[in-house]
């Protein structure tokens, strides 16, 4: 049984209209899964709400709408057996309770209509199985078949059945894992971690669409190097993302060394995670030295080299979202940018002078908050001394930012002389010359040898453009 507050708190909720419908109809209904989970943990409440009735779920859904004020709409998803009802914030699905068996062969259960008890059987884990009784005689009593408070208490992650059997079912349940251990902190029992090792090969058969949603909760949990060393030790992640396991690894030749570069990535990724909630910048931090793998050299006279990795890095997020067909759109090119960009404020930070910071600010653009969040993210060196002196570099490029900004204007910088102007000026059709014109402005304005001014910047055409064998019209 669970505490009063509790029932009482319920009771006043949308669970009060669903336990008086549920005894309308006489149909043995529970909430379950996640929320009951969240709520024992008393983890932020969940806006997803999933009711099982054992019976049919569309209709008490029917019921539960006709018995809230207001006027609801019921989705129906016929399919499937379910139905969806969204009151406020909430979305609230019901489902009948249901048997599923899986054979080998086909990814898709046979699904039968069952008992409270098989619902429970086909959850993922016995965090995820436990059901709060909504009917009037026990409302609120807890049914946990497995075990689940005990699982909770002790931040334990285990299959209800045997875990070969739930992970090669459904193969993404290895992900779901490692995902709630990396979201909650908890550890996978061991029995399934080995299971997951021996099963890591199924993964292949879910589709990217889950396995990127997975992967996507694991970057937005508090510290996702929970779930990528996981992912990485149960084999996994090459069959995900092989460009990030490839920089596992440190080599050794003539008594050089260079770092591990995948855990170093871990480390950004975590200390990212601290100071953005956004997905994308977190994502570029996943993906900021997969060019490493491919440029690795051992140069005699300098040691490891990882030339160009930027750029190879940025061209290999493209493949990598394709591949898991994720949208290639500006989110894509946002962490292709970071990518590419992420080593500019570095070599800026040992040499300030005014033109970088302003070539700096003109390239990022409107990333370069984000640019800068990811340079102070990737100092992973364990010596307080080094990195202290790292963050005090960036400290004087974000000053230097500053004031260049304040004086220069060249963010979101539009050149004061437009592609139209040069053409009438001349009273030229669009051609090469008017680009190069233009490119040659832009420079003068980076490079700082003229101001970002009309006056300026229209002398200085004239010039070009004389320069260029082209005189003025009158
Ligand atoms: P979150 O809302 O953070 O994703 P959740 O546990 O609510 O967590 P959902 O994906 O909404 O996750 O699933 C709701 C419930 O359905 C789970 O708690 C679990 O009982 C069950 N479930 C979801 N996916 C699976 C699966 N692949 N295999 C077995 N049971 C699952």
């Amino acid at each position: 049984m669970l505490n009063n507050n509790y029932r009482s708190a319920i009771s006043q909720s949308i669970f009060g209209y669903i336990s008086e419908a549920a005894a309308q109809i006489g149909v043995d209904t529970y909430v379950i899964g996640g929320f009951v989970r969240d709520y024992i943990l008393d983890r932020e409440k969940s806006k997803d709400i999933d009711i099982v009735a054992v019976g049919s779920g569309i209709e008490l859904a029917n019921r539960v709408a006709d018995l809230l004020p207001g006027e609801h709409k019921v989705q129906i998803f016929k399919t499937y057996g379910t139905a969806m009802l969204k009151d406020e914030e909430l979305e609230v699905e019901f489902v009948g309770a249901r048997k599923e068996s899986y054979t080998h062969d086909s990814r898709n259960p046979r699904v039968e209509t069952g008992t409270l008890k098989d619902d429970q059987n086909r959850r993922d884990f016995t965090i995820n199985a436990m059901a709060i009784s909504l009917m009037k005689e026990d409302f609120g009593s807890l049914l946990d078949p497995f075990n689940g408070l005990q699982d909770l208490e002790d931040k334990v992650i285990r299959t209800p059945l045997d875990p070969d059997i739930t992970f090669s079912d459904d193969p993404l349940r290895m992900m779901r894992a490692i995902r709630f251990s990396s979201q909650l902190s908890f550890r996978i029992d061991s029995d399934c971690l080995d299971s997951i090792r021996r099963n890591s090969e199924r993964i292949n058969i879910v589709s990217k669409e889950r396995i990127v949603d997975e992967l996507n909760k694991i970057l937005m949990s508090p510290k996702p190097s929970i779930g990528l060393r996981l992912l990485f030790e149960t084999d996994l992640l090459p069959h995900i993302l092989p460009e990030l396991s490839a920089l596992r690894g440190v080599e050794q030749i003539r008594g050089q060394k260079h770092k591990d570069n995948f855990y170093h990535t871990l480390q950004v990724v975590d200390n990212i995670s601290e100071n953005t909630d956004n997905l994308w910048l977190r994502w570029a931090a996943l993906l900021h030295d997969i060019g490493k793998a491919p440029t690795k050299k051992f140069d005699k006279k300098i040691g490891w080299t990882f030339h160009g990795h930027e750029f190879i890095g940025s061209k290999m997020v493209k493949r990598i979202f394709k591949r898991l067909k994720m949208p290639l759109n500006e989110k894509m090119k946002y962490v292709q940018k970071i990518v590419m960009m992420s080593s500019r404020p570095v070599v800026l930070a040992e040499n300030v002078t005014d033109s970088a910071v302003r070539r700096l600010i003109f390239d990022a653009g409107e990333d370069l908050d984000d640019l800068m969040t990811h340079c102070e993210a990737d100092i992973t060196t364990k010596n307080k001394k080094k990195e202290k002196e790292y963050l005090d570099n960036f400290k004087s490029v974000r000053q230097k930012i500053k004031e260049v900004e304040e004086r220069d204007h060249v963010r979101n910088f539009q050149p004061p002389i437009s592609g139209e102007l040069i053409m009438e000026t001349f009273n030229m059709k669009p051609c090469r010359e008017i680009g190069l014109i233009k490119d040659s402005i832009k420079e003068a304005i980076l490079e700082g040898e003229i101001a970002n001014d009309y006056d300026e910047a229209y002398a200085f055409m004239v010039k070009k453009a004389e320069s260029l064998g082209l005189s003025k019209m009158d």
